[in-house]
């Protein structure tokens, strides 16, 4: 009889790669997914148990025991911890680090499971809703929890039960338990409990979908993995079919995964899905304090909470009753990870889906390349929403030639008539600026000298409010020169950044409203969601932002969409940077003509004729996009070819060219046929914070001889003797080349 596994293989938070064998005491019975205390070194680590085994390489005597088990069960379940260890091996990162990380804080440092309280919903009783009408309500707070739980036009989708945080958002008051029993004692809202094994119907939707919604939501074919894209033009109604999708799926008993780029962007959406399913759903995202996020954690863990609403990292969420993976924008570049355990949500989510058997919706008006490839080679169902239910049309793209019509501070003639004409009808103007790049920087206009940071490849840039010159990439912050130091010639601040196109705005038009949006503008707290609320209030208004506004809002009075200049990022060499520029012009025009009739776009360039333009009144994205298809086929791109980048950092210059030199020859020797290795070369930001940067690029048309060739090639380098402070990063399917 084989001995009893009395070894555990346990991953801890080291970047090695290897598992750690320890002894099981006699007393301790576990499994894998299992948290355990390990002694390491002089102290002790958490870590979770990856397998069991009868032996061990370690000699016996010098095997340690396992400390405790801080749980009785698994807190990862076998089909996660096997998404941890596909993911770590695709992604080439050590399986500790990983594993580890996607546990909460709080359990990475070993604290205990939390207790979970059972969740808490209040309704308006007929006394509330009397003193709302008689007035006897009086105070602010109170008006604006009995509003909220009374008038479902208040909120868009406000129901007749919600929970504390619910009503907090819908309200945007920070109310306390306290407060809200206060109000019950007074008989003007009632409590109740619902039972999390028979959570409340959810509340009624405001829409009836439409056919091509309904159709949408009856290709959802639950339970065989198969992801569907769910292409919908910009207001076309997605969120509804996904929403209606969830009530399906809930109404099976199972649990709702939804993925979103970023929760702080777009506010509305979360406070939408909580709304519409009330106490049910767990938020997690960044912003959450350790404690609150391992709450939320547990409930969804526990099954308390049956819909996650999450960033990136709520992909590795233990769900006991997965039964559908929604991941909203799955073009957006947020979902990849760029440092350490460099991983794709939205991919990892396919292959989430395929291990537990559920269905994955994608869903974009502006599929990436390798989404839409699949979906039209039928690896995906695919199901598309063309139009929008109030029968508006995203409006057509008109070129301006910035060639024929020079612009004054980025402004040109044919635009700032056009949005007179916006505003004077009511409506309002969006203008997009996108990059940062475009900000102000300091030149010689004698010699030619630009002010940059001291240790990056960088130009300084200027901000208004602020008397010193800042650098994006590392921060550096130096007073401004007056005079140039070759020449000694006085310096000019030349380019464009949203903040002096907003001055230039207010000279214009000195009595409409003017609203900013972008890093700078909304870094304090709640300063977005007040934005975003100002917006709707207004009529005629000009918001001016960077590809901040050009996410997912909905706004009915947009008239006009202005792109201030897109050439740069049409026309650069870099893979992506075409497709994420096209995707911008298409979101950003997308919140133009919603509701009120009709809308422009009107786009400055210099190319009106290059195809790329022309091809932005193609009849739908697909279309657009075909011949950036094209391309990526002759070029063996993605979706045609498969890409890696091995990134190599160092203190100095020569260093770090000496060892990417390694790194490559490491993969040539390593690299079979149909792998290509391009490099090393100098990444386009060569230097950043006084460190270097080479790449090397591997492009194939298989995954497998690229996997095993920086399989192999990793053995070798592990075992060069690095000079400290050098780093090798591998970024597999990396979402920029820059
Ligand atoms: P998308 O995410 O596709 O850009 P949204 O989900 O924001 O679109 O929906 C756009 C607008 O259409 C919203 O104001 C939404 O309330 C409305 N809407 C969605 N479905 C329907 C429907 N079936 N009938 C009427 N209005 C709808
Ligand atoms: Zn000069
Ligand atoms: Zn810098």
């Amino acid at each position: 009889m084989p001995a009893a596994p009395r070894i555990a293989c346990i991953a801890l938070d080291r970047p090695l790669d290897r598992l750690f064998d320890y002894s099981i005491p006699e007393d301790l019975t576990l499994a894998p997914g299992q948290r355990v205390r390990v002694p390491f070194g002089r102290g002790s680590t958490i870590g979770v148990v990856v397998e069991l085994a009868s032996t061990s390489e370690v000699a016996p005597g010098r095997l340690r025991a396992i400390q405790e088990a801080p749980e009785a069960e698994p807190i990862l379940g076998p089909r996660l911890l096997e998404l941890l260890q596909f993911g770590a091996r695709y992604y080439h990162h050590p399986l500790g680090e990983a594993l580890l990380g996607a546990l909460p804080p709080a359990l990475r440092h070993g604290d205990p499971l939390p207790a979970l309280t059972p969740e808490t919903l209040w309704r308006m009783t007929p006394a509330g809703s009397q003193a709302l009408a008689d007035g006897d309500a009086r105070g602010r707070r109170q008006q604006a929890v009995l509003r909220t739980l009374a008038h479902p036009n208040t909120t868009p989708h406000a129901s007749p039960a919600l929970d504390r945080a619910t009503l907090a958002a819908a309200t945007g008051l920070q109310l306390a338990p306290r407060e809200l029993r206060a109000f019950a004692e007074r008989g003007w809202l009632e409590a109740t409990t619902p039972d999390p094994k028979q959570p409340p119907p959810p509340n009624t939707s405001d829409h009836t979908l439409t056919a091509e919604q309904r159709a949408a939501v009856d290709a959802l074919t639950p339970d065989t993995g198969v992801p569907l894209l769910l292409e919908g033009v910009t207001g076309s109604g997605k969120t509804e079919v996904y929403l209606q999708m969830a009530e399906r799926v809930l109404a099976r008993g199972r649990q709702v995964l939804f993925l979103i780029p970023e929760i702080a962007l777009t506010p509305q959406l979360s406070a939408r899905i909580q709304q519409r399913f009330p106490g049910q759903v767990a938020l997690l995202h960044s912003g959450l304090s350790e404690g609150e996020r391992l709450r939320a954690w547990e409930s969804a863990r526990q099954g308390q909470r049956r819909i996650v609403v999450g960033t990136r990292s709520a992909l590795f969420t233990p769900l006991p009753d997965l039964g559908l993976i929604i991941v909203d924008e799955e073009h957006d570049s947020a979902f990849k990870q760029q440092d350490g355990f460099r991983y794709n949500a939205r991919d990892l989510a396919i292959k989430r889906g395929q291990l537990e058997q559920v269905a994955v919706v994608l869903g974009s008006a502006t599929p990436t390349l390798e989404t839409l490839h699949a979906a039209t080679t039928g690896r995906y169902a695919h199901a598309r929403l063309a139009t929008r239910p109030d029968g508006s049309q995203p409006p057509a793209v008109e070129a301006i030639d910035t060639r024929v019509h020079t612009p004054d501070e980025g402004l040109t003639a044919p635009l700032l008539d056009a949005m007179q004409q916006t505003l004077a009808a009511g409506h309002q103007c969006f203008l997009l600026l996108n990059r940062r790049g475009f900000a102000r920087v300091l030149a010689c206009d004698a010699c030619g000298w630009v002010a940059e940071c001291p240790d990056c490849d960088a130009r300084l840039t200027i901000h208004a409010h602020n008397p010193r010159a800042v650098c994006h990439l590392c921060g550096h912050q130096e007073p401004r020169p007056q005079r140039c130091p070759q020449c000694g010639e006085a310096l000019a601040q030349r380019g464009l950044g949203t903040q002096r196109l907003e001055q230039a705005l207010a000279r214009h038009y000195p009595t409409t409203p003017l609203i900013r949006l972008d890093r700078d503008s909304i870094r304090h707290k709640g300063a977005l969601e007040e934005a975003l609320d100002r917006i709707r209030q207004l009529d005629a208004a000009i918001v001016v932002g960077t590809q901040m506004l050009a996410k997912g809002h909905d706004f009915p009075q947009v008239g006009l969409v202005g792109v201030i200049d897109v050439d740069q990022g049409l026309f650069s060499v870099d893979l992506r940077a075409t497709e994420n520029t096209l995707q911008l012009i298409v979101q950003a025009a997308g919140r133009a003509g919603r509701g009120s009739g009709g809308g422009r776009v009107l786009l400055q360039t210099g190319h009106p004729d290059h195809p790329l333009i022309r091809g932005l009144n193609a009849a739908d994205y697909p279309a657009m996009v075909a011949p950036l298809l094209e391309e990526r086929a002759a070029a063996e791109m993605p979706p045609h070819g498969h890409l890696a980048l091995v990134r190599v950092e160092a203190g100095d210059a020569e260093t770090t060219r000496r060892h990417a030199e390694r790194v490559a020859t490491h993969l040539r020797n390593a690299a079979a046929e149909g792998l290509r290795v391009l490099g090393p070369a100098p990444a386009p930001r060569h230097r950043v914070n006084r460190r270097f940067r080479e790449q090397i690029l591997l492009q194939s048309t298989q995954r497998g001889p690229l996997h095993r060739a920086l399989t192999r090639a990793r053995h070798a380098w592990q075992t060069d003797d690095l000079p400290r402070g050098t780093r090798i990063a591998i970024d597999i399917d990396p979402v920029s080349l820059a």
